[in-house]
């Protein structure tokens, strides 16, 4: 058994893919090009957005974003406890101190009713992370943010193709960061990323910054990085993109068809905030005794990952910037998360199988 089945989804779209490849194989040209031109324009019909920068992947995403905002030493980032190491990491990277609140229990999202007491002069910027494929929210966040004058970026590296009311993900705030890691909603054939925008300022020093700070050849306006999207990235992106609707579709009746069997059992299954639609990045629940029910599935050849095990203020590259904050959380989730199989092509007899050794083994 899989936990993300990539190779079925491979055989149904191979010939899409074998001639999007060919066809920049055939083009010669390997470094941004029409392919990037064509899926960031398909990318911005898809997510409303009036801008698309493709870049290398969802970590260079936020540090793109991070570096347009100009974020440096002395400035502080405000981001969930509870979260992948990049959302802290990158603004670490530039020099900036991430300040960490706690989620909110039912959504694993960033609490907002934490947010304005973590803010202070020095507070530059936001990132909610839409934890697992659904939103934080987003609306109070931003409304917070806006008192401020500070920016939201949205890591939604999780979430491409969720809803939050009448938005797409990536376009809930100033900046939207997504991942295109293969193992991402829509992911690629390697490492690739994005980052939205409807500013347009911010959009142009998104672009120039992804080439090293470029603004008119080996002209270098401001300090960047080497973070394009690889051409052959953006062509195999463009063919995963056609049959996108339909897998998040998939995914939902999958995330949905999950919590009802899993429902009156002794696991706490995730909940679909009322804002929002849920792309089940991971189908993740939350359980007591987590290392012995691990280790029942494992025996029974159901395999399971644990996202993520250490919250941000305990990891040790972060865990000088932790000032006490109640994070519990954060802790409690860290401790009992379990993500089970989940991939739209994941069939019902599978995934009885899946909840049936779930049950006996809460
Ligand atoms: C995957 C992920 C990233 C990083 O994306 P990469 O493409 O692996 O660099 C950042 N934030 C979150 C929340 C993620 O899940």
């Amino acid at each position: 058994m899989q936990f993300i089945d990539l190779k079925k989804q491979y055989a149904s779209i191979k010939d899409d893919v074998m001639n999007e490849i060919s066809q920049v194989l055939d083009s010669g040209q390997f470094i941004l090009g029409g392919k990037v031109k064509e899926l960031e324009t398909e990318l911005c019909t898809y997510t409303h957005s009036k801008h698309t920068v493709g870049v290398a992947d969802g970590t260079k995403a936020l540090l793109i974003a991070l570096m347009a905002l100009n974020i440096g030493p002395g400035d502080e980032v405000i981001v969930p406890a509870f979260t992948f190491i990049a959302t802290a990491s990158m603004a670490r990277l530039l020099g900036a101190t991430p300040v960490f609140i706690d989620v909110a229990p039912e959504s694993y999202n960033m609490d907002a009713n934490k947010l304005e007491a973590a803010i202070t002069k020095q507070t530059k910027a936001i990132i909610p992370v839409s934890m697992f494929g659904q939103c934080a929210d987003m609306d109070a966040i931003n409304t917070i943010a806006n008192k401020y004058n500070i920016t939201v970026i949205e890591d939604g590296a999780q979430s491409f193709g969720a809803t939050y009311k009448t938005k797409r993900s990536c376009n809930t705030s100033t900046i939207g960061c997504t991942s295109f890691f293969p193992s991402k909603p829509l992911g690629c054939y390697g490492d690739g990323g994005a980052c939205f925008t409807n500013d347009d300022r911010l959009a142009e020093t998104m672009r120039q910054i992804r080439i090293h700070g470029q603004d008119g050849r080996y002209h270098h306006a401001r300090l960047g990085v080497n973070g394009r999207l690889d051409t052959l990235q953006a062509a195999v992106l463009l063919a995963k993109l056609r049959i996108f609707d339909k897998e998040v579709q998939a995914r939902e009746l999958i995330g949905a068809r999950y919590s009802e069997l899993l429902k009156n059992t002794n696991c706490i299954t995730p909940k679909v905030m009322e804002a929002n639609t849920h792309v089940y990045a991971q189908y993740t629940i939350l359980v007591e005794n987590r290392e012995e029910f691990v280790n029942k599935l494992k025996d029974k050849g159901v395999p399971t990952y644990i996202h993520y095990p250490i919250p941000l203020h305990k990891q040790p590259i972060l865990q000088q910037f932790y000032t006490g904050q109640d994070l519990s959380t954060s802790e409690r989730l860290a401790k009992q998360v379990v993500s089970l199989p989940m991939h739209p092509y994941l069939d019902e007899k599978t995934q009885d199988e899946i909840v049936a050794v779930v049950k006996s083994s809460l």
